[in-house]
């Protein structure tokens, strides 16, 4: 008899970007990136359990393809990603994701995502979860440099999370500047479209700089950067990729998520092996201080970790349980005997 439909336990829930995209609908974008930042929190808190490791990259000249695995010792989870600045004038985006889920006792996938969608919710709500930690108390004004596809979700997240009423907005292409104003009217935000990256950050005591270039950028320079703000540096995260003069490195308390990963690919790879970090989970759990003072400069060191990534695919697959946002996808063998994968292949013969 040919059977070509696969038994359940065969079926892997998919979650394509159309269904990433209703999910994100249907739960509502502020709420997500709450959700979200609170399953973060709650890895960061139980951060020793997880197996860790510095990214895999696989680097070109034009860019980088990044394997991000991690597991917690009952779900192993990985990331597939690229880093493209150059694709946006071929019509391609920066960066496009997706991952997997699966059950360390059998080793099954048990999730498989998109992460394009969910990568730039899960960066915004890990910013912005650092942000309501470290970030000047009362923190109102945002400087958003970079106007590229993560700004929305950065700016939103920052509103809903840290309680941020404007953002200042700042490209080298006024079109994105345009883009992003345009996705942000009406979503409770003031937006103040800037000329200069100085303009963008005049009152601003969160600045986040998320611009793509493969090179040893200076989006801000030493003097640009006064006392007391928190910066949110997002775009250096691959080696020869960096946004910050170093001098401002020098002044600010640097706070990481994953100093061996953070070291090759942040902000830090133009310090010294052993300039002092702190690891941000160590704030959270209380081992570590946070900002200790208003005129402190809180420099977040953001490169994506594994374990942000687990947390938003774990957040995900609670959140489908009840819907019909997945396919189940045919992605594993079921043959009726496990030891008989050539007999089930002959179900497909005509
Ligand atoms: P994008 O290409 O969509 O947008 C980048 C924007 O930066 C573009 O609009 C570009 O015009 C602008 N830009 C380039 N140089 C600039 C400059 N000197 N001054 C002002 N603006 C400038 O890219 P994206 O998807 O928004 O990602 C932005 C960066 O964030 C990338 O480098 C990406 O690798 C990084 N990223 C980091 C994380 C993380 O977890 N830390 C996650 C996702 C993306």
């Amino acid at each position: 008899m040919i059977n070509l439909a696969p038994s359940d336990k065969a079926l892997v829930p998919f979650v394509s970007v159309d269904n990433m995209m209703k999910l994100v609908h249907h739960i509502g974008v502020e709420p997500m990136m709450r959700g979200i930042a609170d399953y973060i929190e709650a890895d960061f808190l139980r951060w020793e359990l997880f197996d860790k490791t510095p990214r895999v990259a696989s680097h070109s000249e034009s860019g980088v393809i990044e394997l991000m695995p991690t597991s917690d010792g009952d779900v192993y989870g990985f990331k597939y990603v690229n880093g493209h600045p150059s694709n946006t004038a071929d019509g391609l985006q920066t960066v496009t994701a997706f991952g997997l889920l699966a059950d360390v006792a059998s080793g099954y996938p048990v999730l498989l995502s998109e992460m394009t969608l969910l990568t730039a919710m899960r960066t915004a709500a890990t910013s912005a979860l650092v942000a309501r930690v470290l970030a000047p108390e009362g923190s109102k004004v945002m400087a958003m440099i970079g106007n590229g596809t993560q700004s929305e979700f950065q700016s939103l997240a920052m509103k809903t999370i840290v309680g941020i009423e404007e953002v200042r907005l700042y490209d080298i292409d006024a079109a994105a500047i345009e883009k992003c104003a345009t996705n942000l009217a009406g979503q409770g935000l003031r937006v103040v479209k800037c000329k200069t990256a100085e303009e963008a950050i005049e009152g601003a005591q969160i600045i986040t700089t998320c611009t793509a270039d493969k090179q040893y950028a200076t989006i801000l320079t030493d003097n640009m950067v006064g006392a007391g703000v928190h910066i949110n540096a997002i775009g250096g995260d691959c080696p020869g990729k960096t946004e910050l003069a170093p001098a401002i490195l020098h002044r600010a308390e640097i706070f990481v998520e994953y100093p061996e990963q953070t070291r090759i690919e942040g902000e830090i790879q133009q310090m010294a092996a052993d300039h002092p970090v702190t690891e941000f989970w160590e704030v959270l759990t209380g081992a570590s201080k946070g900002r200790t003072d208003d005129a402190q400069i809180t420099l977040f060191d953001s490169v994506g970790f594994a374990i942000e990534d687990f947390s938003a695919l774990r957040y995900v697959r609670d959140q489908i349980k009840d819907t019909d946002l997945f396919l189940a996808l045919d992605l594993l063998a079921d043959p009726e005997d496990p030891r008989d994968l050539f007999g089930m292949l002959q179900r497909a013969k005509t």
